[in-house]
């Protein structure tokens, strides 16, 4: 070891990476021919710059890779997005509600009107009403018009009269809302005069009668 390889091993790291004048090139390039002291150094540099460019080839990839991982999850997180809004929305722009019409849905078999011993007069719709072409039958109240005494009756002033609206649903949203049997009290015989309980069909205009006073 002297000066000159203190010089040398100065310029060894441009040299290595090919960024020294032709001048000193050549210097070094006669130097590291006779002295292996140099020549040991700039295998140990040429190494380091290999590691170091394998190491920025690495970083690189996982840079990629976290990348793409990322692009992944936006994807499902969206796509899951997508799917929640499209079900919830079929509740609104699948279902309709209109009149139910009483021939059509055989509401004289799925609608019936049971007295229990208390005299409480029960309003009761069958499996077959509310499951029927995915209609879901709904008593109406509207302002008391098309149900209760005030309704459509023109005829009959003594009777209770009730219509239904059926809300048309898709196969999905009748595992929300199963049908069932299902009771609506609607007075007690005792305390009320009504003769009749009556089912109004607004599309056809006409009455029913669903029960009688015996
Ligand atoms: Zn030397």
């Amino acid at each position: 070891m002297n000066n000159k390889c203190d010089i040398i091993k100065d310029l060894l790291p441009l040299y290595a990476e090919n960024m020294c004048s032709d001048d000193s090139r050549q210097a070094v390039a006669e130097h590291i021919a006779e002295c292996e002291s140099c020549r040991n150094e700039l295998k140990k540099i040429n190494t380091d710059v290999a590691i170091q460019a394998d190491s920025d080839v690495s970083m690189f990839k996982r840079i990629k890779k976290r990348a793409r991982i990322e692009k992944v999850v936006i994807s499902i997180v969206s796509i899951v997005f997508v799917l929640s809004a499209l079900w919830f929305a079929q509740f609104f722009l699948i279902n309709t509600d209109c009149a139910m019409d009483y021939e059509k849905y055989n509401l004289a078999e799925n609608v019936k009107v049971e007295v229990d011993e208390d005299g409480l007069l029960w309003l009761c719709t069958d499996n077959e009403a509310s499951t029927y072409d995915y209609y879901y039958p709904m008593p109406v109240d509207a302002n008391g018009i098309k149900m209760g005494e005030d309704g459509f009756d023109k005829n009959n002033k003594g009777s209770f009269n009730v219509t239904f609206h059926h809300r048309k649903v898709n196969e999905l949203a009748m595992i929300q809302m199963p049908g069932q049997k299902k009771r609506t009290p609607l007075f007690n015989i005792n305390e009320k005069e009504y003769k009749f309980v009556k089912y109004y069909d607004e599309n056809t205009d006409t009455e029913y009668v669903l029960w009688e006073r015996g």
